[in-house]
């Protein structure tokens, strides 16, 4: 079996120290100085838009699992890596349809997948249309390791698509997981889009 190690972009491990940072300041001390990087050092190198190989971010994520809060920090997470990108997450196309139109909810969400899909080298997004709904499929996510796990482990997704919906349309788009590999056992993770 061939095992395919995956590449992030810094803001993905950006997202999760800033959002660590708010909800645990303690923790955040602490994996900080374990793992040798900061917000502002994590920041920094996102600017460059570089590449970094999956340490320390697998081993940042392995231990934060082990938070109590974890469920709660990985939503917010994901939003502050996509408010970090700002509108140059988004393909400039779209970028200038939205100027000029109103972007319809199914555009937004596929768009926010592309996006979502940039973060990283590995996994492969799947979106289809269930009437006004979305349903959203993640292969091989980043935040899902061989470990099983009790909870669901890819709230990250959830709010980094969340934020960038909001920034392409008006329509109120809530993501939600609701089924995690990291659970399930297998490789694909499933997620509903609700135009609320
Ligand atoms: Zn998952």
């Amino acid at each position: 079996m061939k095992i395919e190690i995956p590449k992030l972009h810094p803001a993905v491990l950006y997202g999760i120290l800033s959002a660590l940072r708010a909800m645990d300041g303690l923790e955040y001390r602490r994996i900080s100085q374990e793992f040798g990087v900061t917000v502002e050092s994590t920041g920094k190198l996102a600017k460059t838009g570089s590449l970094l190989g999956d340490m320390p971010f697998r081993a940042i994520l392995e231990d934060l699992k082990h938070n109590r809060q974890y469920s709660r920090i990985m939503p917010l997470a994901g939003s502050e890596t996509f408010h970090f990108l700002g509108p140059a997450a988004i393909r400039p196309a779209l970028r200038f349809l939205m100027s000029t139109f109103s972007v319809r909810p199914a555009s937004a969400v596929k768009e926010a997948c592309i996006a979502a899909g940039r973060l990283s080298t590995i996994p492969g997004f799947r979106c289809t249309e269930k009437g006004r709904d979305f349903v959203i499929e993640i292969s091989n996510s980043i935040f899902v390791s061989g470990e099983p796990s009790e909870f669901q482990t890819c709230g990250f997704y959830c709010g980094f698509i969340e934020e960038a919906c909001a920034h392409v349309t008006s329509a109120k788009i809530g993501i939600t997981e609701t089924a995690c590999a990291s659970v399930t056992g297998g490789t694909i993770c499933y997620f509903a889009a609700s135009v609320k």
